[in-house]
């Protein structure tokens, strides 16, 4: 598990400072916003950037081993699915605010379970 709260506390003290302007760091894509909000959870933590709406709490999920499903957003259960069926991947816990657009990499960790089939990928990718 690698905690990435330095590296937001590092973009957040840039932003107070001024050294970084807000259109930078509030550049949440409408799909990452419309993931979060369909897929995520809402969070009890303030977004620190306009302070007006809590934060939503998505995961994604990257690997060879989930086949169609890597790089997609997920909720916690299909997480959970996906790594008691196929072998290693990546999940990427990002926080999104649905106001400003704020968005950051909270946590990043490995999931699978070894000696599970790696999930076969469709040959038409769905857009
Ligand atoms: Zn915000």
């Amino acid at each position: 598990m690698v905690d990435h709260a330095l590296q937001r506390r590092a973009v957040l003290a840039d932003l107070y400072a001024g050294r970084v302007g807000a259109l930078e760091v509030c550049d949440a894509s409408p799909y990452l916003q419309r993931a979060a909000q369909r897929l995520g959870v809402t969070t009890d933590r303030t977004c620190p950037v306009c302070r007006k709406l809590p934060l939503d709490q998505v995961l994604w999920v990257y690997g060879e081993a989930i086949g169609d499903a890597d790089g997609t957003a997920r909720t916690e259960g299909q997480v959970s699915a996906l790594a008691s069926a196929h072998p290693d991947f990546a999940v990427y816990e990002v926080e999104v605010c649905q106001g400003c657009g704020w968005n950051h990499l909270v946590r990043t960790w490995r999931a699978g379970t070894p000696g599970t089939q790696p999930a076969r990928r469709s040959r038409r990718r769905e857009a």
